[in-house]
């Protein structure tokens, strides 16, 4: 953003770095509980563990680089989001943050639900034996195949995103003899405080109906219709990374005047809403997100209080939180490769992964933290940037960090908050091989989504 604001700027605009890293922090051995999973910390000897596990254990048995789940803190993290709202409302995890079938069973047994957003999605989540009716089924662009699956197998909600969406999937649902259960996603005009390119709600993006010109109350009227449809309620998702629920309220206030548009048109109470999800979580000690039970208090207050102006039913809400629930649960570890000084500008510390296994700081400039994790160091704070291994310059895991000055090759250094949407937007840019998923509890750390292999690739190449 400053680059853009002084695109002439002196050279040495872009060396220092913003934010968080303005200065280095007090203690660099310190690790901010609010950016590590729960059970992460540093044992007397300096090395960090997760679970009970030694990084340095884990990365002679797993390899490097590896993404490993805090199981206990994704377990505690869905606990605490359905307990929050209570049996009168629904959590659904977003899938797409990150999905795998031990992930799905631990869904199950802590009593969410699941988003899912593709047809891979969705035979992961009812392989691993998600019921189809606590599924919902979300995109802009669901194939006929895609929606007959999710029909046949009964989810217990498609989300309709188009008018074309509203007759394909009413024709689908009614030639399989069914009655589709559906939500309506709106679009509010709100615009989420984020980066412009995770920020969803505006009117000129591909998701949603607008409420604005009366094309969503239309497409209520369409839906209302047809007898393959059984129109639940409507669906609202206003961006990323929010910490603020002052959107959501004006997002809620919206929603609740369409279903009341419905109610004095149509004579009937659409009997939920989703308010979506977007939740921001701590990537850096500067972020500060809000607790469940808090973030659950101020959505029901909104809802129950526009309601009650409306003259209508508080309806069900339900929320889809993917980033707040997994994102902190995990981080990724790296060995050090290369350490290279450039005078009076900054060092470049180079890792075994990159861009393959975190796109967020080259797709969305997002900021993350890292530390030093095979051991404590008293050396100075060096001004530093992780990069990766891929021809690629803007190949960057973190762009402003402050690591110790000794840092050294085989050195181990971990990033947290990398749960969400880091293996699940991985790719196998120049080849590399995309890490694995290791769950780690109590002691024990089993691989959930093994490391792609050589042969892996070879399978695809048919020649
Ligand atoms: C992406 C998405 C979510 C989850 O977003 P997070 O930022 O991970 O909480 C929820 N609902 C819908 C419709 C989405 O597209």
């Amino acid at each position: 953003m400053s680059r853009s604001a002084h695109p002439a700027g002196p050279r040495h605009a872009d060396v220092m770095p913003e934010g968080h890293y303005a200065a280095p922090p007090a203690d660099l051995n310190a690790l901010d509980e609010k950016v590590w999973a729960r059970t992460v910390s540093r044992d007397t000897d300096g090395v960090v563990q997760v679970g009970g596990i030694p990084v340095t254990r884990l990365a002679e048995e797993f390899g490097t680089p590896a993404y490993f789940v805090d199981e206990t803190d994704f377990r505690a993290r869905c606990r605490a989001w359905a307990d929050a709202f209570g049996k009168d409302a629904d959590v659904f995890y977003a899938g797409k943050a990150f999905l795998s079938r031990a992930v799905v069973r631990w869904l199950k047994e802590e009593g969410l639900n699941l988003d899912v957003c593709s047809g891979g999605e969705l035979t992961t989540a009812l392989d691993a034996g998600m019921p189809a009716e606590r599924i919902a089924f979300h995109g802009n662009n669901k194939s006929a195949e895609e929606i007959e699956r999710a029909v046949r197998t009964g989810v217990g909600r498609i989300v309709l995103d188009s008018f074309q969406e509203i007759v394909r999937v009413a024709h689908i649902a009614q030639s399989l003899g069914k009655r589709q259960k559906v939500q309506i996603r709106v679009t509010v005009g709100v615009e989420a405080h984020t980066h412009e390119f995770i920020a969803t709600a505006h009117e000129d993006q591909k998701f949603g109906i607008a409420l604005a010109g009366g094309e969503a109350a239309e497409a209520v009227r369409r839906a209302l219709k047809l007898d393959g449809l059984e129109l639940i309620g409507i669906h609202s998702h206003i961006g990323s990374q929010i910490f603020d629920t002052s959107g959501f309220e004006v997002a809620a206030h919206r929603v609740v005047g369409l279903l009341k548009e419905v109610r004095d048109e149509h004579g009937v109470e659409l009997p939920e809403i989703d308010l979506g999800g977007g939740l921001g979580i701590a990537y850096t000690s500067d972020d500060d997100p809000r607790e469940p039970h808090e973030i659950a208090k101020a959505l029901n207050e909104i809802v129950t209080r526009e309601c009650e102006a409306a003259g209508l039913r508080t309806p069900r809400i339900s929320v889809e939180p993917g980033r707040a629930i997994v994102g902190p649960t995990a981080f990724t570890l790296y060995e050090v490769g290369t350490v290279k000084p450039l005078a009076g500008l900054r060092t470049y510390v180079s890792v075994d992964g990159g861009m393959s296994d975190n796109i967020r700081t080259a797709l969305y400039d997002a900021e993350y933290s890292v530390a030093l994790v095979s051991r404590t160091s008293d050396a100075e704070p060096m001004l530093s940037r992780v990069v990766g291994k891929h021809c690629e310059s803007g190949d960057i895991v973190v762009k402003d960090a402050f690591l110790p000055a000794d840092i050294a090759p085989g050195d181990l250094i971990a990033v947290p908050a990398t749960g969400a949407y880091c293996r699940s937007m991985a790719s196998n840019y120049n080849h590399v091989l995309r890490p694995p998923v290791v769950a780690v509890r109590d002691g024990e750390a089993r691989v959930i989504v093994r490391r792609e292999t050589e042969e892996d690739l070879l399978r695809l190449d048919v020649g």
